[in-house]
Formats: C-alpha cells, sequence, structure tokens
C-alpha cells in the first residue's frame, strides 16, 4: 500500500504528532476564522491535507478522520472501506481477501493500535459508517467544527438500550 511505511509502523510517534497538532489547531482556529475567509481555509487545508497525509498515509479524503482510533492506519484503503474490521475474508497470511498482494488495513491497523500509548485501544470503539457527503473536504476543519461527528438527516441512532429490550 503507498505511503510511509517506515512511518506508519511507528504510530506512536505519529499519534504523539497528530495529538501536538489538534492542540495547536484548536487555539488557532479561532484566529483563523477571524482573518481568513472559511472558502480560503478550505482550500488551504485541503491542499495541506492532501500533499502531508496523502503521502503518510495513502489518505484517501473522506473529510472525517479516525486515523488516531485506527492505528493510524487509514481504514479508507480497505477495499471495502470499512469503519470496522476487519472483516470475515482476512487471509492466513493476514493478506487482503480483495487485494491478494496488499496486506489487510484492519490487521494493520489491529496491531498499530496495540502499539500505541495515548489512543491505544481506540480501534475498539465501534465506528459509525462514514458520511460521503465530506468526502474530499477537510477533515482538520470538520473536527475543529465538529461537523465530522454529526449525523447526515435521516440517520438514526439506534441505542444500545432498545436493541437489547428488543
Ligand atoms: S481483508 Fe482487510 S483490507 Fe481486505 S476487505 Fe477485508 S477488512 Fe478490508
Amino acid at each position: 500500500m503507498p505511503g510511509s511505511e517506515w512511518l506508519k509502523n511507528r504510530p506512536r510517534l505519529l499519534e504523539a504528532v497528530y495529538a501536538a497538532s489538534k492542540s495547536a489547531l484548536r487555539l488557532l482556529h479561532p484566529l483563523l476564522k477571524r482573518v481568513a475567509p472559511a472558502g480560503w481555509r478550505e482550500r488551504v487545508f485541503v491542499w495541506s491535507e492532501e500533499v502531508s497525509k496523502g503521502y503518510l498515509f495513502n489518505c484517501q479524503m473522506c473529510g472525517q478522520c479516525i486515523l488516531h482510533s485506527t492505528g493510524m492506519t487509514c481504514p479508507m484503503n480497505c477495499p471495502k472501506n470499512l469503519r470496522n474490521g476487519p472483516c470475515g475474508g482476512v487471509r492466513q497470511n493476514g493478506h487482503c481477501e480483495v487485494i491478494p498482494e496488499m496486506p489487510c488495513v484492519w490487521v494493520q491497523a489491529w496491531r498499530r493500535d496495540a502499539l500505541m500509548g495515548r489512543y491505544g485501544g481506540e480501534v475498539r470503539v465501534l465506528q459509525p459508517p462514514v458520511n460521503r457527503e465530506l468526502q474530499n473536504s477537510s477533515a482538520w476543519l470538520n473536527l475543529l467544527d465538529g461537523v465530522d461527528v454529526e449525523r447526515p438527516p435521516g440517520w438514526s441512532t439506534i441505542e444500545l438500550e432498545e436493541i437489547e429490550s428488543g
């Protein structure tokens, strides 16, 4: 899979960079909103994410980055675009059932998650389906604006209690 394998195999380093970037952007965001028009902000962030995350993670620009919850391994590289994995088709050698020459994205995610500190264990958190309306938008801005956790109209949340009570 394209992307920097050397760096991806050092998820502790990557999660530290992620955490520092998140803190810095949270501080800068109010100022950015005041001085930079929304369209300009979106273009600059999209470009920088395409370049940086594209190189590091083969980012597919889903606009809802959950890298820190998936062992710093982009789940959108799974041919089925699973947000929770792996599927039941992983080969005995740990490779993908759809692309046999490729290591299963989710096997890598679980292995790397086990190496992480601050976000280690988040791979167990059940993720909602990806919201395709956010494709090609800036995941950082969506996170800072809270857009990445909004549910599109028509999506409903089934609470666990409802399932348990039948
Ligand atoms: S084997 Fe892994 S990478 Fe391939 S489709 Fe299943 S979960 Fe995705």
